[in-house]
């Protein structure tokens, strides 16, 4: 239930409870909310002489199970990360209260660069570029095709594929797109349903994964899917490590069936020293940086929800529990 300014007892500020960074992450966290929401008392997470019936809000990253509620009077949850999973996976989260997540403009213009990059990568064979340069190997090549031949098929046209989706453009690449619901967006061609994320495939020479973490996106791009894709095809993800079926990706690029991959997110974080795909000669690694958005931006986005919330405005970026995202 949001809550008016007139809840709050005057004489006591409203505690934020922070779990982000850690110890030496504090001072920062506590200068920008000082300079956004000024009546804000922020304290450490592990600060003993917090009174948990003050704490209104908590900025957490990983919370322990069953500490989020034992606040009785917490009013929003805010995650550090755009995804919220490390929140969820507490049974006893406060599902009552809006959880939000880190979804700032400049995390979408971040990933809107990572992926303008990746796709430029996989057009100038980058993978193969740094081979030859390790091997200090003069050897010219013909890039296949440029931008405005190139199709890139977006999974998920939510916040982040929007921005990505136009920065593509403005380089010259063909968008499509595929997601839950139908899109209207001037230039990109919209697909939902296993019907349309067929068809996309189909003519997809790059294909971007940007769909959120739940059962149903889970291992969606496998053997099945991936021989959807025109021979040579690449692949972005920057999603999540559960998209994509390893061993069926691993089988595509060691046929050539893909011909590169641009991998920011996996299965195993941080990836082993031995697993083989940082050696693959057709892929490039990245460690999940694809978009992490500066403690100011996310300060700046949540200072505005706390402040809608307190107005009873809407909120965005609200975790919807039924949806799954
Ligand atoms: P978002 O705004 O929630 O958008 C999600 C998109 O996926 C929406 O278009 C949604 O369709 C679509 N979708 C969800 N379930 C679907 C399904 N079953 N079938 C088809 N489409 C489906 O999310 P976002 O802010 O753009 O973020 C996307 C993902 O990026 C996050 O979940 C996170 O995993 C990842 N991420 C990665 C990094 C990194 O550094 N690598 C950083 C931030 C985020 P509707 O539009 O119809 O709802």
């Amino acid at each position: 239930m949001p809550h008016s300014e007139q809840d709050d007892d005057c004489a006591i500020k409203p505690i934020l409870l922070v779990k982000s960074g850690g110890e030496t992450a504090l001072p920062e966290w506590r200068e920008l909310f000082g300079t956004y929401a000024p009546f804000l008392d922020v304290r450490s997470w592990d600060d003993i002489s917090v009174d948990p019936e003050h704490v209104k809000y908590a900025l957490v990253w990983q919370p322990e199970p069953g500490r989020l509620a034992s606040y009785p009077n917490l009013r929003l949850v805010l995650s550090s990360a755009a995804g919220v999973d490390h929140i969820t996976t507490d049974p006893t989260w406060p599902k009552h209260l809006p959880l939000l997540r880190a979804s700032t403009d400049e995390s979408a213009q971040r990933m809107g660069e990572y992926v303008c990059l990746a796709a430029l990568a996989l057009l100038k064979d980058l993978p193969r570029l740094v081979k030859q340069q390790t091997a200090k190997d003069w050897q010219p090549f013909e890039t296949v095709r440029s931008a405005p031949e190139t199709q890139v098929g977006i999974l998920g046209l939510g916040k982040l594929g929007l921005r990505c989706a136009s920065m593509l453009m403005a380089l010259g690449f063909q968008v499509s797109s595929w997601s839950r619901s139908a899109k209207r967006v001037d230039g990109v061609r919209s697909y939902t349903g296993e019907e349309g994320l067929r068809t996309m495939l189909l003519s997809s020479h790059i294909v971007v994964c940007l769909l959120p973490s739940t059962p149903e996106t889970a291992g969606m791009l496998n053997r099945d899917t991936l021989a959807l894709l025109p021979e040579g095809a690449g692949l972005i993800n920057v999603a999540r490590g559960s998209h994509v079926v390893r061993d069926d990706m691993m089988a595509a690029l060691d046929s050539a069936r893909l011909s590169g991959a641009v991998l920011d997110v996996f299965e195993q974080e941080p990836l082993p020293p031995d697993d083989a795909l940082w050696r693959h000669p057709r892929v490039l690694v990245t460690p999940h940086i694809a978009s992490i958005a500066s403690r100011r931006a996310r300060v700046e986005f949540f200072c505005r929800q706390i402040a809608a919330h307190r107005e009873n405005r809407p909120l965005e970026g609200v975790f919807d529990i039924s949806r799954g995202y």
